[in-house]
């Protein structure tokens, strides 16, 4: 179980890969990528190994300058490539580690809004429940700031936007996200190993903070409120994987 989130100047979907790779000593079932190819979003999931997914990425290539990854541990749903993450509807694509406590009640509150479940697990709800606030006519930021209050349970998430290749948010409650500074090129990731070959500088976000990506840094957030976070120069370096 692990997250990766790159906005990139090449495309992503080898980078992210390989991040998931660094990720693979926390154990995992199924991995998958999502990106923007010309504003929509595309994804390749797989169940097993991350060898499948790039093997996957490798038959049918997957465009993009910006994306998430995801390395999933079955909490709820079977592993199986439907459940596999990252989640999406036309609107965003969603990658969770951790356990969204009252999904069921969510669930029930989206469907009875008419919106249609594809998946068993708890994660689906996060990305019904930001599209349905998108459709309300929020913008990306105040769907996160309503969405983190929603969500109860312990998360890391991030999330992409369709047409937005340019914005990327992060969210931490109970389960770790950093956020990378790279040169025009910004990264979230579980840990520093995860990003290592792609920058060495850090910020590591603490309990209940949310941050809007973009190529050009990230602003934090706790609440409503923008907070500051120190950017750390961690030791860890990065000799590419495979
Ligand atoms: N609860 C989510 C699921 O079962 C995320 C599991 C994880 O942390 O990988 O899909």
């Amino acid at each position: 179980c692990g997250i990766i989130g790159i906005i990139g100047k090449a495309p992503v979907a080898p980078l992210l890969i390989e991040g998931l790779k660094r990720l693979e000593y926390r154990g995992y079932d199924s991995a998958g990528v999502a990106t923007l190819v010309n504003g929509h979003i595309e994804r390749r999931r797989a169940e097993g190994k991350i060898a499948r997914l790039e093997a996957l990425v490798g038959s049918h290539p997957l465009a993009g300058t910006i994306g998430i990854g995801h390395t999933r541990w079955a909490t709820h749903g079977r592993p199986s490539e439907t459940n596999a993450h990252p989640h999406a509807t036309d609107r965003v694509a969603v990658v969770h580690n951790g356990i969204i406590e009252n999904f069921q009640e969510l669930r029930e509150e989206l469907e009875g809004l008419g919106r249609k479940f594809e998946t068993e697990t708890d994660t689906e709800v996060v990305a019904h429940l930001l599209t349905h606030l998108l459709e309300q006519q929020k913008t990306p930021q105040q769907a996160m700031a309503i969405a983190m209050e929603r969500l109860k349970g312990a998360f890391a998430l991030g999330v992409i936007f369709a047409g937005r290749s340019d914005l990327m948010i992060g969210a931490r409650r109970g389960s770790p996200l950093a956020v990378g500074y790279g040169d025009g090129e910004m990264y979230i990731g579980s840990d520093a190993l995860a990003l290592a070959p792609f920058t060495s500088r850090i910020c590591y976000l603490e309990e209940n903070d949310w941050v809007i990506v973009t190529s050009k840094g990230g602003e934090i957030f706790n609440g409503p409120n923008k907070v500051e976070r120190e950017i750390k120069q961690t030791a860890m370096t990065g000799a590419r994987v495979g």
